[in-house]
């Protein structure tokens, strides 16, 4: 009873709090357009990009109506862009001297649309690069879409089922549920550049600790300043500026030179999306429209550092000898409400089997019939007899009537997907708002994005600068395992070994 008691006096605290913080404005700094220092910079002589008409694009995605109206008609027009423009346009050689990866994980595509909006704050920062380079609307991860996984995928080129990290699985023949860490069983970009003789740093892209860079190579560096993106840019610019940074064990570091391939990774939306707690001064969204808010505003955040970025490649001369990637491993999708976990267990146990859902180090039960491993939005199932056709369509059958049900990918599906076999024989989720949580939600959504919704795979992705075409909107889907073999085309050096994807020569300027 005091323990019931105390949990609703910290609910309700939170509750007041939430509301309180939830009602202030976002802070000015970044809450009304065109008021970024950093962007007024170089907005003055560059294209600008009005971001009512990126919006407006976004509202009609579909009907190819894409164009930014502030650029030279010569650069853009109307309907399917990509294959309207012929010849080279960009300089010739088709490189770049230097190629910058960003990664913000957990940018969903739909940010961009959201503080694009008439109401939004605007992009500013975003929208000037992609008024020099290619924006891509139609970008997907894969399976799971969780966060090593694909951010291995992006730096291999490579899907889960070739370098091996899938996660969260259930080993059938040791019957217990393992978790994955970094395991990468294939090349990545930052050890075919570093193979490749040049130069490159890694600000916290732990995906390439060890693996194309070390705290203990000025050459080929790796650092871990923490803190949020402002400080993960600040440390990018001491880098570009050879000033000294501190690696490792603390040791102070000067690179040799500019790093040809830079990588910079920040996980400041996905922690927004989740809503877990307070973070960077946002309050506890209660609900759907606090929590796109708050997204909206960490979004107008990322882009103010950006430009801070953008600010110091041109103090340095090579802002147009530079190609910037910007992508993520995944979206974001809401959640609310209760559970529908419970009833997930009751309709397979109407079904007459045993099941039993196992965290990391739990074993099934001798009598369990179907393992499920995952939660929050998505299951994985393990069937462990031999399963019969008629009995796993009676199971997708007897999900599929469901309110919460939002979709599945079957084992012949998640095999085509790239998906590792371990992810189970069956991956369904939630549609959201509903959800597979341990417990209900009531006082605030969560955020995550372990589904196959649109919302969690369908991620941001710009190419701009040095090699890529100019103000061109690429509607054609495409998938993060592309990104790394076009870095290997930008900076001329061979893609990685297990590389599936393909360069992105819509955006390229000498294709
Ligand atoms: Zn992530």
């Amino acid at each position: 009873m005091r323990q019931k008691t105390l949990e609703l006096s910290i609910a309700l605290f939170m509750l007041i709090i939430g509301v309180i913080l939830t009602s202030v404005k976002p802070s000015i700094e970044f809450s009304s357009r065109g008021s970024i220092p950093a962007y007024s910079f170089y907005a003055s002589g560059h294209f600008p990009v009005v971001n009512d008409e990126m919006a407006s694009h976004s509202a009609r995605r579909g009907d190819n109506g894409v164009e930014f109206k502030e650029q030279p008609t010569d650069q853009v027009k109307g309907p399917y862009v990509v294959e309207q423009i012929t010849g080279d346009r960009g300089k010739s050689g088709s490189g770049a001297t230097y190629v910058i990866y960003i990664n913000w994980d957990g940018f969903a595509y739909r940010y961009h649309e959201w503080a694009n909006s008439p109401s939004g704050p605007g992009t500013p920062v975003l929208n000037y690069l992609a008024s020099r380079g290619a924006l891509f609307t139609n970008v997907y991860n894969g399976f799971p879409g969780t966060t090593v996984p694909m951010q291995t995928s992006i730096i291999t080129g490579a899907w889960p089922a070739i370098h091996g990290n899938t996660h969260l699985y259930y080993d059938l023949a040791e019957n217990v549920v393992k978790q994955m860490n970094r395991e990468n069983s294939s090349e990545t970009i930052g050890e075919v550049v570093a193979e490749s003789g040049l130069s490159s740093a890694s600000i916290q892209q732990f995906a390439l600790e060890g693996r194309g860079t070390w705290p203990d190579d000025p050459r080929h560096l790796y650092v871990q300043p923490s803190g949020s993106w402002h400080t993960r840019v600040a440390e990018a610019v001491k880098i570009l500026k050879q000033e000294a940074v501190t690696a490792g064990d603390g040791q102070e570091v000067i690179v040799p030179g500019i790093p040809r391939f830079l990588a910079i990774y920040a996980d400041d939306l996905d922690a927004t999306g989740h809503n877990l707690g307070m973070s960077y001064g946002f309050s506890l969204a209660l609900n759907y429209e606090a929590w796109k808010a708050k997204l909206t505003r960490k979004l107008a955040y990322m882009d103010s550092g950006l430009g801070l970025l953008v600010d110091a490649l041109s103090e340095l001369g090579i802002l147009d000898q530079t190609a910037i990637i910007l992508t993520s491993d995944h979206g974001m999708s809401h959640f609310t409400g209760d559970t529908s976990l419970p009833d997930v267990l009751e309709t397979l146990s109407e079904l007459g089997y045993v099941v039993e859902l196992l965290s990391a180090g739990e074993k099934a039960h001798p009598r369990t019939d179907i393992v499920l491993v995952g939660g929050d939005l998505s299951l994985q199932f393990y069937f462990r007899w031999d399963i019969a056709l008629s009995e796993y369509d009676e199971i997708i059958d007897a999900l599929k009537a469901k309110p919460y049900f939002g979709g599945y990918m079957s084992v012949n599906e998640l095999a085509k997907a790239g998906a590792h076999p371990d992810l189970g024989s069956l991956f369904i989720w939630a549609e959201p708002p509903y959800h597979f949580s341990p417990g209900n939600l009531r006082l605030r959504v969560g955020g995550h994005h372990n589904s196959g919704d649109e919302s969690s795979r369908q991620v941001f992705m710009l190419l701009s600068g040095a090699g890529i075409r100019q103000g061109i909107v690429v509607d054609k889907p495409v998938a993060i395992i592309d990104v790394a073999p076009t870095i290997s085309h930008l900076l001329g050096v061979r893609q990685p070994a297990d590389s599936m994807g393909r360069i992105l020569e819509e955006a390229i300027a000498a294709y």
